[in-house]
């Protein structure tokens, strides 16, 4: 069912009054109900797209010829740059929706951005173009009911508000110049078919007219979504979620434009229905006088709570002055909304499936970034390089089989780790006081305030040693002795023995 805003007029009121001051708002409600099916999706029987070679049919007629055929148009325009542009592969790109335009704008701090210089996507002209505002400062709070929270400060971290957009039009420039290489907008991923040396997709237009393309090998871009991720983990594609909306906005009181606020929870889990869920705000000042908000909670994929982001939006605009205050001049210049995923794997090394012959997963669509700190773009980030030099290795040296490709991937030891983490996070009220994830972060928050900055930098931009989380994790222990229990509740026999083993498995790999 496409969603309207008649649909939504009497059960979602708050959205309602927001929305209809959107120009594109039918366009948002659509795409919210596109991201929105994931939930029914994860209960409905598994639906099988890879399919054998032998069962295509033969009177189809290939469309067109290509080394690499990404599915879903959003990171993939900076893989496909650097494919198409450095190793002169020819690529096509194709999306539902429009491709290089995002439903999100991204936060990530300068000297992570470098990366994409130090490969040769982009100059670092470019770079400092798409990054529409730089913060002195950010930080970090957890509400105490005393007003005894602690504000962590930090620098250098999602310090850099990027327009996603301006981002990924530039990589699309460069694909386009490409000889040979496409883009096309409104055309869904349907199936594909393996054979021994290449494999077709099958795609659908607007009109769903069936249209079919060879690669040598088809690159799963399409996030959470991805009906690939679906069958190749066998129906449970992520084990965790952050249901996240917000909006780009202009006109609140009082913001301070230099300081970006990167967690900030205002009050106790919201325990009104389900398992119940610890709200979390994000404030980033964006270009001139807009200004970003969101406003997420991390839960289980299974758990159950009412993860919609058509309630969460709801929520979102009932509650958003207690965060910041709207102004007279209040303004929505565009909502922004997604399910970032997560995944945690029950292993010493990656366990969840990223590959199979002639296809390979990246993005959201691998599960590989850590949903601690939003940083599925920072991942693809700091990955991109050997994301791109080793499919083209692949590419000429023809290992496209599951087991070379798998190989390819932005697999991080540490990331896995922490996202362990993110399970304190998830509020259960048959377990957990009202404030216990805040008592719990505010008992972080002092012991990274007692350690050198450097910690709570290498926390929150995903680079963590070994050795740094044992030193916050005893420390944490020390002071708050009850986070053994916890532990116990929380993660259970089974996810302590999971945590156990991806630390074993980082404190063994390159990466420490
Ligand atoms: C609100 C929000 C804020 C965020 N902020 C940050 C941040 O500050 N820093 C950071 O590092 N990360 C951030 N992230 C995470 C980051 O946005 C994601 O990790 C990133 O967008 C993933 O890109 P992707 O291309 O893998 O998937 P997506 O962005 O989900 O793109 C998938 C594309 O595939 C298309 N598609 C889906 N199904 C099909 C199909 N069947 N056929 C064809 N096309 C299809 C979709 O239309 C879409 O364009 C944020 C996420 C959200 C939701």
């Amino acid at each position: 069912m496409t969603l309207s805003l008649d649909h939504i007029r009497l059960t979602h009121p708050h959205l309602y009054q927001a929305f209809s001051l959107l120009p594109d708002c039918e366009l948002h409600l659509h795409r919210i109900g596109e991201l929105d099916q994931y939930w029914e999706r994860l209960k409905q029987p598994l639906r099988q797209v890879i399919m054998p070679g032998d069962t295509l049919p033969k009177d189809i007629v290939i469309s067109g010829e290509y080394d690499l055929i990404y599915a879903g148009g959003t990171l993939s325009l900076l893989h496909a740059a650097v494919m198409a542009g450095k190793y002169g592969r020819k690529v096509m790109i194709f999306d539902r929706q429009t491709p290089a335009k995002s439903t999100r704008d991204w936060n990530i701090s300068r000297n992570e951005l470098l990366n994409l210089a130090d490969i040769g996507l982009f100059t670092e002209r470019e770079i400092d173009a798409v990054i529409v505002r730089r913060y002195k400062t950010g930080w970090v709070e957890f509400y105490k009911p005393d007003g005894s929270q602690k504000r962590l400060s930090m620098e250098n971290v999602l310090d850099c508000a990027v327009d996603a957009d301006m981002l990924l039009g530039l990589a699309k420039e460069k694909v386009v110049a490409a000889s040979g290489s496409t883009l096309l907008a409104g055309t869904s991923f349907t199936k594909c078919y393996q054979f021994d040396d290449h494999i077709v997709v099958q795609v659908a237009d607007c009109k769903g007219q069936p249209f079919w393309y060879k690669a040598k090998v088809l690159v799963d871009v399409m996030g959470i979504l991805s009906p690939i991720a679906m069958q190749l983990n066998e129906g449970l594609p992520q084990t965790h979620v952050c249901p996240t909306v917000g909006t780009i906005a202009s006109g609140f009181e009082n913001i301070d434009f230099d300081t970006g606020e990167i967690l900030v929870s205002t009050g106790p889990a919201d325990t009104s229905a389900g398992k119940g869920r610890q709200l979390i705000w994000e404030g980033f000042p964006a270009k001139e006088k807009q200004y970003i908000t969101y406003l997420f909670f991390y839960d289980e994929a299974d758990s159950p709570n009412d993860k919609s982001l058509l309630s969460l939006f709801e929520t979102y605009f009932r509650t958003l002055p207690e965060y910041k205050k709207p102004g007279t001049d209040f303004v929505i210049h565009r909502p922004v909304y997604g399910i970032i995923p997560a995944y945690c794997h029950d292993g010493f090394n990656r366990t969840r499936e990223i590959a199979d012959d002639h296809i390979i997963l990246f993005g959201d669509a691998a599960s590989l970034g850590s949903p601690l700190t939003f940083c599925g773009f920072g991942s693809m980030v700091r990955n991109l390089h050997h994301l791109t030099a080793d499919l083209d290795r692949a590419l000429s040296e023809n290992n496209l089989s599951k087991r070379h490709l798998e190989k390819i991937n932005a697999y991080e030891p540490n990331v896995a780790s922490m996202a362990n983490l993110m399970k304190y996070m998830c509020f259960n009220a048959a377990t957990d006081e009202p404030n216990f994830v805040n008592d719990l972060m505010n008992e972080v928050m002092i012991v990274l305030d007692d350690l050198p900055p450097h910690y709570r930098q290498a926390m929150f931009r995903d680079e963590m040693k070994i050795e740094e989380l044992a030193m916050v994790m005893l420390r944490l222990a020390w002071r708050y002795p009850n986070v053994l229990t916890v532990t116990w509740d929380k993660l259970g026999v089974q996810g302590s023995l999971g945590f156990f083993k991806n630390i074993v498995g980082w404190a063994f790999s390159s990466v420490r």
